[in-house]
């Protein structure tokens, strides 16, 4: 079992036992723990032997189970929280990370949210983004649907960065013909940290939803690194691009929806064209779960390729226009070439996205591309990779093969731009 923070734990080190609750920490070289009488103690990890966990953490129910009135005039906004900084303190006390997402610990964390909306909350799970599979978009995606039943105006779904365009993605694909709007919003410094992000996000978030006619899944995250901004991000298009920076998201192929002021909480749309609702909401909740991603790169083995026998879906994160290492005279890359050929031939669906991210993919320009075009390939235009992965795996699982295919290079949600610029680029 691998010890998580607020785990007691005993850590077994070079000439040393110790036993205590152990500490978030992943700034230095130790791991450090809380000893019984109160005091930190840092072992260096690299005289780590093996931490054991003595007991896992519990978490404690901090919620004063008070519900904050609500006002009939407001309309309400459901949280659904997944994990991440956004809405979770450290207790200091015990080391563990403790979700504060019931409606009165909000209010507590965010008093602003008050003026804005009415809100109900719920936790959907306490993890990390990078821990999510594809059960966790389902679980999501159904919650979300529970909420719209009982007629929310709009729903909020906290999320870790990592991972989070990869959600926003999936449940774009996932709820067709949503008719709220649903935002995911994460934060990059938690919560109880000065120079959080948080509660600007969450509060522009509230206003996005509380005052346009916006419907379906996007994002809402710091549009810039001071506080003057957030942006609505296209769900399908957006990717993670810094590692630390508040304004780490970014459109790719895109532009942002909207901007949120946050001195004035003036809403300016810059796209009006998202997608709309067609009919009744259809939940297509399914996911093939055999669908990988490989990148390529120079000095490549057909091993790597060969790897993904038996999976369902791959895609191929190619270099510039949508290659892969695939041109003879050398050798070795012929026999990429077969292992793509047999691939395609045991009936796996070969996608091709470009690791560029800006741009689009081409079949039709140099041999490598022209030749796995023709060897079945399919060329995902201007998708993002990450997108491309989550489109292939949703539409394994909903669809039959033969329409996957064509799917895969149709637009469904905005994630292809029809109408891309060549000077759409890092403005
Ligand atoms: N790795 C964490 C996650 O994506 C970082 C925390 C956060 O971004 O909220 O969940």
């Amino acid at each position: 079992m691998t010890a998580k923070a607020g785990d007691r734990v005993k850590v077994i080190a070079d000439n040393d036992i110790k036993e205590g609750i152990l500490m978030p920490n992943e700034e230095t070289d130790s791991v450090v723990i809380k000893l019984d009488n109160g005091y930190n103690v840092g072992i260096d990890k690299k005289k780590v032997k093996e931490i054991k966990v003595v007991e896992k953490y519990k978490e404690k129910e901090e919620s004063t189970g008070k519900k904050p009135k609500k006002d009939s005039k407001k309309p309400t906004i459901a949280i659904l929280h997944t994990g991440g900084t956004i809405a979770s303190k450290v207790d200091y006390e015990t080391g563990g990370v403790i979700a504060k997402f019931s409606p009165s610990e909000l209010m507590e964390l965010f008093p602003e949210l008050k003026k804005i909306a009415n809100f109900d909350s719920r936790l959907i799970d306490q993890m990390l983004s990078e821990d999510m599979r594809f059960e966790h978009y389902k679980k999501i995606a159904n919650a979300i649907k529970k909420e719209i039943q009982k007629k929310v105006d709009g729903i909020i779904i906290t999320h870790g960065t990592d991972t989070l365009g990869y959600t926003a993605a999936a449940l774009s694909f996932i709820l067709e013909n949503i008719d709220i709007p649903v935002l995911l919003v994460g934060a990059q410094r938690s919560s109880d940290r000065g120079s959080s992000d948080a509660a600007m996000n969450l509060v522009c978030a509230s206003e996005f939803i509380t005052k346009t006619d916006f419907v379906g899944v996007a994002i809402c995250m710091h549009e810039s690194t001071g506080d003057n901004s957030c942006a609505i991000l296209p769900a399908t298009k957006t990717r993670k691009l810094h590692t630390s920076r508040r304004d780490a998201f970014k459109p790719v192929n895109d532009t942002i929806i909207a901007r949120i002021d946050y001195d004035t909480r003036k809403i300016e749309f810059l796209k009006k064209d998202y997608p709309k609702p067609n009919g009744k909401l259809v939940v297509k909740d399914k996911f093939e779960d055999k669908v990988g991603i490989i990148k390529c790169h120079p000095n490549m083995f057909c091993d790597q390729f060969d790897f993904f026998k038996g999976y369902k879906g791959l895609v191929i994160e190619g270099t510039g226009l949508g290659h892969a290492p695939v041109d003879p005279p050398n050798k070795l890359h012929v026999n990429i070439m077969d292992s793509i050929k047999s691939l395609i031939k045991s009936g796996t669906i070969v996608a091709m996205a470009s690791q560029c991210l800006f741009g689009e993919t081409h079949p039709h320009v140099y041999t490598a591309a022209i030749n796995l075009s023709k060897a079945g390939v399919v060329y995902c235009k201007d998708m993002l990779p990450e997108t491309a992965f989550v489109k292939l795996a949703w539409l394994l699982g909903n669809y039959k093969k033969d329409d996957v295919k064509k799917l895969m290079a149709e637009n469904l949600r905005g994630e292809i731009n029809e109408r891309l610029m060549k000077d759409e680029f890092l403005d």
